[in-house]
């Protein structure tokens, strides 16, 4: 496809919970499968309608003939998530959480800081509303084909759960509501479908880089709106896997086309990357201020004092110059703790003590179908010590890690090397012995006799050391 002929225009928003109580109370950000304490039933609030739009009051009459049942649970909502009681003071974690991600994406910060009240009209809140407070604007990421602005970065509240929908009402569950939530806008900056990918991927390193967001499914939520020639704003909903932006981006640009007049409709994405109808574009949601909560300053002091954390893809090409290790090792040992205890404590390369303690394990979990688990931190040490000793060659880790994790005993005697005299008195009577056979031949013969005993690199070395 030629995007720049298609005027392609791509805008991120990004929405992810952050890793802590909920935003204006004290209860926890879980989710739970047990049966609800109580249910209370509820008719929409009364909306002040005095310059109503036409479509939020035909919502409104639409939405006052039905009614939403909520399910309390006792641990994960209180006084506040019913709405009897007024917000408490905003959870300060969750607020520097998102200051720290404001500063790592340059955003200007917008202070003092002021809750809003965004009307919902579908139950999902029970105050009819959902509070939210815009805390920067105004950043930029840099990306391979120039940078991407970003729009503004808000904290809220995760509205509840749905559960159930009936023809004359909604059952929804109160533990969502209230987890607080970061809300990233990029602006329509992007051209490609890889360049989106690009620049969720980079959000989510960021995000990750802070270690103050959940992470797994359900806690991350990705809208992608796209625009080509001819058709205005599409918006794709629940985009979780990464992966699937370019191709689900393509396949929104081939259908904006295909339509003849196009119109502003929210999409749901499917698991193949294509998308279905899910409503109309809505118009811009009713903001109030929300008097129940003070204007949040944030003092100079407090600024200055907003630490940000080290970048994941900083610290990955740091790992790769110090230790030598290629990008895919170097992600793996990030926080690998016991990966920066050994490098320092045996005199092995890096690569090799990563094989050990990343890529064995993996094999073993892959190839064998073992639990890895069964080897222990000890079972590693005494690896890694047998190669400082020498005692095993390299090839031997991972039959003796394969063995520990089958919960045997290892016997390091079927370890023990062949003297060097040994092996290169043997292979200089091979290849005088076949003499015109190929050199992986002969390799083949030498570790069929030594599997796990001998380095492969040093029998081939000895090989064409004699062949000559
Ligand atoms: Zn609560």
């Amino acid at each position: 496809m030629n995007y720049k002929e298609l005027q392609l225009k791509i805008g991120l928003e990004i929405h992810r919970q952050i890793n802590t109580h909920k935003l204006f109370c004290h209860c926890k950000s879980e989710l739970e499968d047990s049966k609800p304490n109580h249910l209370l039933k509820r008719y929409l609030h009364d909306v002040s309608s005095e310059t109503g739009e036409k479509d939020v009051v035909a919502a409104y009459e639409k939405a006052k003939k039905r009614y939403a049942i909520y399910e309390v649970m006792d641990a994960s909502s209180c006084a506040v998530e019913t709405d009897e009681e007024p917000p408490h003071k905003i959870n300060r974690d969750a607020l520097d959480a998102v200051l720290e991600v404001v500063l790592l994406l340059n955003c200007k910060i917008i202070n003092p800081i002021q809750v809003m009240r965004k009307q919902v009209l579908d139950f999902s809140n029970t105050a009819g509303f959902q509070r939210t407070a815009m805390v920067a604007m105004n950043g930029w990421v840099e990306t391979k084909s120039g940078r991407v602005g970003i729009t503004s970065v808000c904290l809220e509240e995760d509205s509840a759960r749905r559960i159930k929908t009936a023809k004359d009402h909604v059952v929804f569950r109160l533990d969502r509501l209230g987890i607080p939530l970061i809300e990233i806008t990029t602006e329509p900056d992007i051209t490609t479908p890889e360049q989106a990918q690009e620049v969720a991927t980079y959000l989510g390193m960021v995000l990750k880089s802070t270690g103050k967001f959940k992470a797994g499914l359900g806690t991350i939520r990705q809208d992608i709106n796209v625009s080509s020639k001819g058709h205005v704003r599409v918006e794709i909903k629940g985009m979780q896997n990464l992966k699937l932006i370019p191709k689900a981006v393509d396949k929104e640009i081939a259908r904006q086309q295909k339509e003849k007049k196009g119109k502003g409709e929210v999409r749901n994405v499917k698991p193949d990357g294509s998308t279905e109808y899910l409503r109309p574009m809505p118009g811009a949601a009713r903001m109030y201020v929300e008097t129940d909560h003070p204007l949040i300053e944030i003092s100079q002091k407090e600024l200055k004092e907003i630490k940000t954390a080290e970048l994941l893809d900083e610290k990955i090409v740091q790992l790769e110059k110090k230790y030598n290790l290629n990008a895919v090792v170097a992600k793996e040992v990030i926080g690998n703790e016991l990966f920066l205890k050994c490098v320092k404590k045996y005199k092995l390369e890096p690569t090799l003590i990563a094989k050990v303690l990343i890529e064995a394990p993996k094999e073993i979990k892959t190839r064998f179908k073992l639990n890895v688990e069964k080897i222990k931190e000890k079972d590693y040490h005494f690896v890694l010590e047998q190669l400082e000793k020498k005692t095993i060659p390299k090839e031997a880790a991972l039959e003796i890690l394969t063995t520990l994790a089958k919960g045997k005993k290892v016997d390091l005697n079927k370890y023990k090397g062949v003297s060097a005299d040994k092996l290169e008195k043997e292979i200089k009577e091979l290849v005088q012995k076949k003499k015109g056979i190929a050199l992986n031949a002969l390799m083949g013969i030498i570790m069929g006799k030594y599997r796990g005993k001998v380095d492969g690199k040093k029998v081939m070395e000895l090989l064409k050391k004699h062949a000559k």
